[in-house]
């Protein structure tokens, strides 16, 4: 009897296993004709100067508006995008579309700010990168200190022989870097030095646990102090209390993220925020 169980038991998973197999296939097909139905969209959240309360830099995030799905949020669908290949492509319209629509909020008489846009890890292993974000900013009218990249720990830590030399070459254009997610990886300290970083962004679970867990609070203390010992600007992802303001101005953070201020929003909604707040 157990073993006729077992044997059903069997039957169920496999067929479980094919209907996700069927599932992932489905989800592959429908995403590499996302970019060319264009139903891709990027959503901004903006990072305020914690001094003076301005809106100085944005966060472009990753959507993909499918007919059958509805809004899918980026978990769901970039690590099919990095198995496939289709990363590549689909990293090269965010960047693109992220300096055009930085330069049009600029034409539009928005305050200056800094594009921020997450990069895979696949997109720095590609030996044009440079040159590609070279022709996005020309194209866009953008200065190249106006965009800023977001690389993540696992990023640095898997680097292949190409890609400090890639981030060498990123800095030479102007463009600024961020460590995106820092303390959640390795947080060897050595990748503070070693890369050409201008920004660490303090990850969300550390933030959200301020200002009442101890040891959060001094995890945020040493990324802050190591931060301003190396000159690099400080930004605290998934801010959602005031309490958590206060800490972080309390610690000399300069950047604050996060639902306290707003979500991500479409870019209309996210000018009409900005001037409303103006
Ligand atoms: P991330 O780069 O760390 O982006 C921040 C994430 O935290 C966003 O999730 C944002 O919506 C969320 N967040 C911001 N403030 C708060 C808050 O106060 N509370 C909470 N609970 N969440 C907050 P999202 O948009 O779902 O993006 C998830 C991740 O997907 C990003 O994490 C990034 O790693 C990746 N991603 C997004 N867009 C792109 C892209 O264009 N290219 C690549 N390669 N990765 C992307
Ligand atoms: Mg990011
Ligand atoms: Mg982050
Ligand atoms: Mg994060």
């Amino acid at each position: 009897r157990a073993r006729l169980q077992g044997r059903a038991g069997l039957r169920f998973y496999t067929a479980d296993i094919d209907a996700r197999a069927h599932e992932q296939l489905v989800l592959e097909a429908d995403l590499r004709r996302a970019l060319e139905r264009r139903e891709l969209r990027l959503h901004y959240q903006p990072q305020l100067d914690l001094q003076t309360g301005a809106v100085v830099a944005v966060e472009a995030l990753l959507r993909w508006q499918c007919p059958r799905r509805g809004l899918v949020a980026p978990m769901e669908f970039i690590p099919l995008l990095e198995e496939t290949g289709l990363i590549g492509p689909v990293g090269d319209w965010v960047l693109a579309e992220a300096c055009r629509q930085a330069s049009a909020w600029h034409d539009a008489g928005l305050p200056p700010l800094v594009i921020a846009v997450n990069l895979s890890p696949l997109q720095l292993e590609d030996g044009d990168l440079a040159q590609r974000l070279q022709r996005h900013l020309e194209q866009a009218r953008l200065q190249p200190e106006r965009l800023e990249l977001e690389i993540t720990e696992t990023t640095l830590m898997r680097h292949g022989a190409g890609t400090l030399a890639m981030l060498e070459s990123i800095n030479r254009l102007g463009v600024q870097l961020a460590l995106d997610d820092f303390g959640t990886g390795y947080s060897s300290l050595g990748y503070l030095t070693r890369f050409p970083l201008h920004t660490v962004k303090i990850d969300r679970s550390f933030v959200s646990q301020l200002p009442r867990h101890e040891y959060s609070v001094e995890v945020v203390r040493a990324i802050a102090g190591l931060a301003h010992g190396l000159g690099l600007t400080l930004v605290a992802e998934g801010v959602e209390q005031p309490g958590q303001v206060e800490l972080l101005r309390e610690l000399g953070c300069h950047r604050l993220q996060g639902f306290l201020f707003a979500r991500p929003l479409p870019a209309e909604a996210l000018s009409a925020w900005i001037a409303a707040r103006n």
